[in-house]
């Protein structure tokens, strides 16, 4: 028998219809044992999504605001969900008294009652998905993130997982033999306060109880037949992919495929747990699978992704390949300033350093620039702007011909002025630096060179 642990975000659970589904896919497998879910989203365009409702009642509360309005709308979308599933239990009534009760005991921290509001949807959302699971025959639990022991910290900022967790889950989870519902994107630090991960964050949940129980599988539903080659709003029909890898899977998300949260592969990668993206609107597609090592190759590139608002900061300096430490002097000059760079290409007489727009903003940039050309007596330093970065990406180009001369003429032939590429020494993908307007039209001409469509 298999354990899998799968994972619904908000569009697979936005109604009563959806939630229909989802209790079919359950119910089709019984190795699907572990169900993480997320807060209710959009049901149609007009709506808004729960989280989105409770960040907003958090700030009216902390500002003074009235919140009311807010209540009203969580409670009502829960209420109307539960009465279309035919639950006895009144949800308007319950999630009502819940975000009151949450309100009032964090009223006084602004920080612990945003998160205690934002966990409030997906908590209330496992509860009534076990009900409904229940009340169809399923032997179905919610299980509390507090009692099974799933602690985070908040370390600089960044809400992770603590070491403890993995274990703690495994042993409470391992002894339930009921279908265990799940809430996703929140856990308790040791004090026993509430902590969220960033949004999207029950993709990370369901990976992170995967690791956990040794699932042999994680499966994460969404709205989404597969991912594919480009973003599809780029290109009509684009080409799906069957299988990839998580490092590629990586690099396509850093530059705007959005499918999974990015914390999400990390988990499932270390402990070799095949990732299967699937559609809650079309559970018998094939979607893409997502594992350490490909079997499945139809073409060299597997995917071409890009991204706007990237800038670099080149520095020239003749015989700079010859003075030791000169890349740790521009290093330490800009962590100073405390601002993350991206990637540094270099060349025997110049360094380039590329970083997000927003981290250097124009001060930073102003007294980055100026102590470089004091104190590291450099030719020229200055920073251009409005970058995107293209990455084509594929394991296969590994040990194919060619590619990087392929790609280039692509871009040259449709007037693209390529200002740096890059190519990482994993050799999965080439990252090309061009003008962000030219951004979704690269992303098509190079889809056209290697896809052939
Ligand atoms: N509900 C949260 C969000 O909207 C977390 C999630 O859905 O994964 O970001």
């Amino acid at each position: 028998m298999e354990e899998i642990v799968c994972k619904f975000g908000g569009s697979s659970l936005a109604s009563a219809e959806q939630i229909r589904k989802v209790w079919h896919i359950i119910e089709s497998d019984p190795n699907r044992r572990y169900v993480v879910v997320s807060a209710p989203g959009k049901a149609n365009p007009g709506e808004t999504k729960i989280t989105d409702l409770l960040i907003n009642l958090a700030s009216a509360v902390t500002n003074h605001f009235e919140g009311q309005h807010y209540i009203d709308l969580v409670a009502q979308k829960f209420g109307q969900i539960a009465r279309d599933l035919g639950l006895e239990k009144d949800y308007e009534v319950l999630v009502r008294q819940d975000l009151n009760d949450r309100i009032e005991k964090y009223k006084n921290n602004s920080q612990a009652l945003m998160n205690a509001l934002k966990a409030a949807g997906e908590d209330n959302n496992a509860k009534l998905v076990a009900d409904f699971f229940k009340k169809q025959g399923l032997p179905a639990i919610y299980v509390s993130p507090a009692e099974a022991g799933f602690y985070l910290e908040n370390h600089k900022g960044v809400v992770r997982c603590l070491p403890d967790s993995y274990d703690n889950l495994r042993e409470y989870l391992l002894e339930r033999h009921e279908l265990v519902v799940f809430p996703g994107f929140f856990g308790y630090d040791k004090e026993g306060n509430i902590l969220t991960f960033t949004r999207g964050g029950s993709d990370v949940t369901g990976s992170l109880l995967a690791a956990s129980v040794q699932a042999d599988r994680y499966e994460n539903f969404t709205d989404v037949d597969c991912v594919y080659a480009v973003k599809p709003d780029l290109v009509p029909n684009p080409h799906p992919i069957k299988e990839m890898t998580y490092d590629e899977m990586r690099e396509l998300a850093y530059t705007g495929f959005n499918i999974l949260h990015e914390d999400a592969l990390e988990p499932v990668r270390r402990h070799n747990i095949p990732l299967h993206i699937l559609n809650t609107n079309n559970p018998g597609g094939m979607g893409t699978i997502i594992v350490n090592r490909r079997t499945d190759f139809d073409g060299i590139l597997t995917g071409i992704s890009g991204k706007k608002g990237f800038c670099v900061l080149h520095v020239e300096k003749y015989l700079m390949n010859q003075e030791v430490g000169f890349a740790m002097d521009v290093l330490k000059i800009i962590a100073d300033y405390n601002v993350p760079f991206e990637h540094m290409p270099s060349g025997i007489d110049s360094l380039s350093i590329i970083f997000r727009e927003e981290v250097l903003t124009p001060d930073k940039e102003r007294l980055i620039v100026n102590r470089i050309l004091k104190e590291l007596e450099v030719d020229a330093c200055y920073v251009t702007h409005e970058l995107a970065i293209i990455m084509a990406v594929g394991v296969a180009m590994k040990n194919a011909v060619g590619v990087l001369s392929r790609a280039v003429s692509a871009l040259s032939a449709a007037g693209i002025n390529i200002e740096l590429v890059v190519q990482g020494p994993s050799e999965i993908s080439i990252l090309f630096g061009i003008k962000s307007t030219l951004c979704n039209y690269a992303i098509r001409e190079l889809y056209k060179a290697f896809f052939n469509r």
